[in-house]
């Protein structure tokens, strides 16, 4: 299988994403069960404009990673969501939402949809 080189990428394709009810109940639950030392670690990293909420600059990782959105696991691997670092990994068919975007993270949730 294809893989991608991800590491060093500090975040490159990681912007807004659109999330589902569902999608969302799995982050609120993720972020809820961090130790509170994380969280706050993570929520007040200082990030690009536009780069997503959950991005972990300092450990260069998603800080959601196994809670991610689909669009997000799916991104690089599919005809639609081509990395230009190796777009050669996009095999797959056009990849399409399972469920209907509540709306997009990072824009329309923000972390004080999942301080609670
Ligand atoms: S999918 Fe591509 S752009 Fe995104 S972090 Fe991985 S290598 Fe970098
Ligand atoms: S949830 Fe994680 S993988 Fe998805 S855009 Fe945000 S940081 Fe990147």
């Amino acid at each position: 299988m294809e893989t991608l080189p991800c590491q060093g990428c500090k975040g490159l394709c990681c912007g807004p994403v659109p999330v589902s009810e569902n999608e969302l109940k799995r982050l609120r639950k993720k972020v809820k069960a961090m130790p509170a030392k994380t969280r706050n670690e993570l929520k007040n990293q200082q990030r690009f404009p536009g780069t997503c909420i959950f991005y972990d600059l300092k450990k260069d990782r998603c800080g959601v990673h196994a809670s991610r959105p689909g669009v997000c696991k799916a991104f690089g691997l599919h005809r639609n969501l081509v990395c230009f670092k190796n777009p050669q990994a996009a095999l797959h068919k056009d990849w399409k939402m399972e469920e209907p975007a509540s709306g997009i993270l990072s824009v329309d949730y923000t972390w004080k949809d999942f301080s609670s």
